[in-house]
């Protein structure tokens, strides 16, 4: 394959990051970036830090230490709203479709929450508005259909199973146009089939040019996914590199990989 991106510099850049919850340094002096139309991986242990990464590039968490640029931008000091609609997302463990509503109308709902400017300015000519739900409909039943949902669109979202619902949470992300979207551990708690869709959905992200920072702790799963993988143990990032590299990394092999590589 041939890699047309690296001419451009990364859309997100982290450096020096650091987060601490009382006397636990839960991140300490990490640096890395990530590229549009690529899906990173992050691994490493339990307790590692891998989630507060992810809470502090989304906002969700202020850093004490640490700059993160994302398209341009320095967003370290930025609510979690904002740096959303700049095109940075995160997905939840949980997801938070609205039970009552069809597939369809909580696509369309993402659609409005991401439009909202444009819904504006349609509002003040009606004849817009109506231009405007049409395309939204549009690119709701494209992303229904890529994700595998087209079939379930007039179903209440709450009847969805695990799987499903999980699929929905992406194609709700994706109707928003990130630019790049961090998944923690998007396999946890699906069944094996739905675990195959899942992680054939999020390859769609990359296909769309939507950049990918992926927590995951099936190495098979980042394998197949990700060009590059940062490695982190105890707080720091301890390796970086493509999955052949970091097999052979003693380093990465001691902390981790050693471990999880035989029952893999
Ligand atoms: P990972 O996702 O790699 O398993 P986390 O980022 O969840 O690791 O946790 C890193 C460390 O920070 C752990 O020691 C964890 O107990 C601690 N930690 C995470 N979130 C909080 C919090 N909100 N309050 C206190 N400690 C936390
Ligand atoms: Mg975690």
């Amino acid at each position: 394959m041939i890699d047309t991106s690296t001419s451009q510099s990364p859309v997100l850049q982290v450096a020096g990051l650091a987060k601490s919850f009382g006397g636990i340094q839960a991140v300490l002096d990490v640096s890395f970036s990530a590229r549009e139309g690529q899906t990173t991986g992050l691994i490493g242990p339990n307790g590692a830090g891998k989630s507060t990464v992810l809470e502090v590039v989304s906002g969700f968490l202020k850093p004490d230490h640490g700059v993160i640029r994302f398209a341009g931008q320095e967003i370290q000091s930025w609510p979690a709203f904002r740096i959303s609609r700049l095109g940075l997302m995160r997905t939840f463990q949980l997801s938070k479709e609205w039970p009552t509503l069809t597939v369809m109308e909580n696509m369309l709902a993402a659609a409005v929450d991401a439009g909202r400017d444009k819904i504006w300015r349609a509002l003040l000519t009606p004849g817009k508005l109506r231009t405007a739900e049409l395309a939204d409909r549009v690119k709701a039943r494209e992303l229904l259909a890529s994700f595998g949902l087209f079939d379930l669109r007039d179903d209440p979202a709450g009847s969805l199973s695990g799987g499903q619902k999980r699929l929905l949470e992406f194609a709700r992300v994706a109707i928003a146009n990130p630019r790049m979207v961090l998944l923690d551990e998007p396999l946890a708690g699906v069944n094996p089939v739905m675990a195959e869709r899942v992680l054939g959905s999020i390859r769609i992200f990359s296909e769309r040019g939507i950049g990918v920072l992926l927590v995951e702790h099936n190495m098979a799963v980042i394998e197949s996914l990700c060009s590059s993988v940062i490695v982190m143990a105890a707080g720091r990032k301890i390796a970086e590199g493509t999955m052949e590299q970091l097999r052979s990394n003693p380093e990465v092999t001691d902390a981790y990989l050693g471990k999880v590589v035989p029952d893999a």
